[in-house]
């Protein structure tokens, strides 16, 4: 498997001539585009028995402007264990799916970022960051900092860590708004918000909230995986109902409009 140049001297060593496509497009044969639609979450995607909401999204205030994963996470399947495996496994295991993962994160948001913006209501997000580690000792060194502010070319000169996982003890799925601390004051910029997973959206929440008290604009998540169990009630007959192999040029959002974005037309 290739390496690419830039996991291992900073974004001054990417390659120009490399192409996010080049590591991203084997993933299409394991990700799973969300789509809108009856019986499905119109906050986060996840698979509901008709209801408009999820029951983690129906609970509390939102916080977020909107929510875009761009695969389901299936537990247990490929990409759920390249989400996991990222953060977990170390070595040039790790490395190697960093910077697939990247890839994935890249293309899409090279499609996709203005169908994110257009559902949040902005023009264009001035500033992005992460979603700290849950565990405060894990978060300066997290694999996901260095994939949005390096690897990433679309995100990495907009790319500020502007929060902290806090001292404060938080149940794993609570939406707290001490869970995590702002690093300094935003002036009202709208922020695109990365995580790799969301399960619940207890973390993507708590950081909305410290974002919130910094200052920020509105802001919007973009999610890697949104995970959901296969065996869940009807879940894998709601997962073999959706179009195969992912297709790029569409996204959760842009495919509630019968005319995709025109960013999505030339990938
Ligand atoms: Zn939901
Ligand atoms: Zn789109």
């Amino acid at each position: 498997m290739t390496l690419w140049p830039g996991c291992r001297g900073g974004n001054s060593a990417l390659s120009p001539s490399w192409r996010p496509s080049e590591l991203s497009d084997p993933y299409a044969d394991f990700t799973v585009g969300p789509r809108a639609g009856n019986g499905v979450c119109g906050v986060c995607f996840n698979f509901t028995r008709g209801y408009e909401r999820c029951y983690s999204c129906a609970r509390g205030e939102l916080l977020l402007a909107a929510v875009v994963p761009i695969s389901y996470s299936i537990g247990g399947e490929q990409l759920h264990r390249a989400l996991v495996g990222y953060k977990w496994l170390g070595g040039e295991v790790a490395q190697r799916l960093t910077t697939e993962l990247a890839a994935v994160l890249w293309r899409f948001l090279a499609a996709h970022e203005r169908c994110v913006a257009a559902a949040a209501g902005v023009s264009r997000f001035e500033l992005v960051t992460v979603v700290p580690s849950g565990e405060r000792g894990r978060d300066a060194g997290h694999p996901l900092r260095r994939l949005v502010g390096e690897l990433v070319r679309p995100t990495q000169a907009r790319y500020r860590p502007v929060l902290r996982r806090s001292a404060v003890s938080v149940q794993l799925r609570e939406v707290h708004p001490g869970k995590f601390e702002p690093l300094g004051t935003l002036r009202g910029e709208p922020v695109m918000l990365i995580d790799d997973t969301w399960t619940t959206g207890a973390s993507a929440r708590s950081a909305a909230a410290a974002l919130e008290r910094a200052g920020a604009g509105p802001v919007a998540a973009v999610v890697i995986g949104r995970h959901v169990n296969r065996e869940w009630h009807e879940n894998d007959r709601r997962l073999r109902a959706l179009p195969a192999p992912f297709n790029w040029s569409r996204c959760a959002v842009c495919d509630r409009a019968s005319d995709p974005a025109p960013a999505a037309r030339r990938s």
